[in-house]
């Protein structure tokens, strides 16, 4: 472990001029989807990038043995954009047109961040939390079918989830919705609602009128820094807006327990 302020050793990346040099670069098969769509992917990349591939194809596990993995619940769109990120480091400017052409780019970052959580991939989980904050840094109403999806597949601790909720706290009234709006209502976690509903509670206890434009966000709340030191260096300060009352995330701590919606 490193003394705290200081960053852990970094291990150096895999490089493109190296392995493209090796004789028969180490490829492994990922089936993807449903139909099991077959990427090639080189392994140095996989295992230095993602714990969970790392353990995959170290060890014990039937996938090291074969060097195939089946990700049948995984939709290739998304798994489009984690190859994209894999060999170039960075965040495409259109997502959906990677994943597969649709145009719900909310989505596919809300998918591609679920994805980096579940398999262990901590840089792009880093990178995807900055663009998510940062896409909602001009705040508007996430879609019902992201904060559904965010909901069902982040662990309850997950900084996106309480980003959802304050969003749809600065920015949802009630004529805002269609008939489709307010029927998906319905469709919303009972965790979703708990932590709106505390969220309401606690601008009224402190007297802060809900209404429009009241509220500024700290952005970098909702960064999950690891310590000061990195959160000292984020390019989003907060500076105190003349007027408005500052949002935040809610302290985790003083969080209720967890209700164990999760099944
Ligand atoms: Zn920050």
């Amino acid at each position: 472990m490193s003394a705290p302020g200081t960053s852990p050793p970094k291990v150096v990346p895999p490089l493109h001029s190296v392995t493209s040099q090796q004789s028969a670069p180490a490829n492994v098969i990922i089936e993807v989807g449903p139909d099991g769509n077959k990427y090639y992917i080189q392994k140095a990349f996989l295992v230095h990038y993602s714990e969970y591939f790392s353990k995959a194809l170290s060890g014990t596990w039937e996938e090291a043995k074969n060097g195939v993995v089946t990700l049948t619940d995984v939709l290739p769109g998304v798994f489009n954009l984690f190859v994209e990120w894999l060999y170039t480091q960075h965040l495409p400017s259109n997502y959906s047109q990677i994943a597969d052409g649709t145009t719900h780019e909310h989505k596919w970052m809300i998918r591609l961040y679920v994805f980096a959580d579940r398999f262990a991939v901590a840089a792009l989980r880093t990178a995807m939390n900055r663009a998510i904050v940062k896409k909602y840094s001009k705040p508007s109403l996430p879609p019902y079918s992201s904060i559904i999806y965010a909901f069902d597949n982040l662990p309850s601790t997950d900084p996106i989830l309480d980003l959802l909720v304050d969003i749809t706290f600065i920015t949802w009234h009630s004529s805002r919705d269609g008939p489709k709006g307010a029927a998906m209502i319905q469709d919303l976690p009972k965790d979703f609602f708990i932590r709106f509903y505390m969220r309401v509670g606690n601008e009224r206890a402190q007297n802060r009128a809900n209404v429009f434009g009241a509220f500024d966000i700290d952005f970098c709340s909702y960064h999950e820094h690891e310590n000061e030191a990195d959160k000292d260096n984020c390019p989003i300060q907060y500076k105190p807006a003349a007027g408005k009352y500052k949002l935040e995330r809610p302290d985790v701590n003083k969080k209720p327990k967890d209700t164990g919606s999760s099944s």
